[in-house]
């Protein structure tokens, strides 16, 4: 029979620090990122197949009529999901797969029962919040606004998470989300 690994569920407003710290997660052999599908434009840097599966809006529609997402929503007017079968690999390998996904999909798996350790990162506060998105640069003043409300709303969701983890030390929230997911000690080769 097939190994079982956990799935883990990261989520957190934009600008909490979710994605660096799921770099540093990504660092352990022994995670595995879930490579979501998306309608957003692929920014500088990104790379398809790695960073996201870039599809059109077409495309996407065709894979949630078929079935191939165990999750799906709309974030900011982009549709975003996550692909069953490369989850369902990773785990059937034994591995830890990583789901770094908003909230609204982070609650559709837990309404169907999906198991796994659900976190949410959460800032230390939101005027740290604020700055740490203006200081990113990549919004119009609207977006920004819009993507702190979203967080706002978001931050309200955070208890039906199994743990909230804040980020006022990036070593200390990687640690501590690796100590929950029984990974503190260092993989063994
Ligand atoms: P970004 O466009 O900045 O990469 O991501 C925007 C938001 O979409 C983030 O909160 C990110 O976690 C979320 N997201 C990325 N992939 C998925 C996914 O597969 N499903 C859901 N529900 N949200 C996702």
């Amino acid at each position: 029979m097939a190994r079982r690994g956990q799935m883990v569920v990261v989520s957190g407003p934009s600008g909490a620090g979710k994605s660096t710290i799921c770099k540093r997660l990504l660092l352990d052999p022994r995670i595995v990122f879930s490579v979501s599908a998306t309608t957003r434009k692929q920014r500088v840097g990104e790379v398809d197949g790695r960073d996201y599966h870039f599809l059109t809006i077409e495309e996407f529609r065709k894979k949630v009529e078929a079935g191939e997402f165990i999750e799906w929503a709309e974030v900011f007017g982009n549709l975003y999901g996550t692909l069953r079968k490369p989850m369902q690999a990773t785990l059937d390998s034994g591995k830890t797969c990583l789901l770094e996904i908003d909230v609204q999909g982070a609650l559709q798996l837990k309404a169907i029962g999906e198991p796994g350790i659900y976190v949410f990162i959460a800032p230390p506060d939101f005027e740290e919040l604020r700055k740490r998105l203006v200081a990113r640069n990549t919004e119009t003043p609207e977006a920004l606004e819009r993507r702190l409300h979203k967080a706002e709303d978001e931050y309200q969701e955070r208890v039906k998470y199994d743990h909230v983890v804040v980020n006022d030390d990036l070593d200390r929230a990687v640690a501590r989300v690796k100590q929950i997911l029984g990974l503190d000690e260092p993989a063994r080769t």
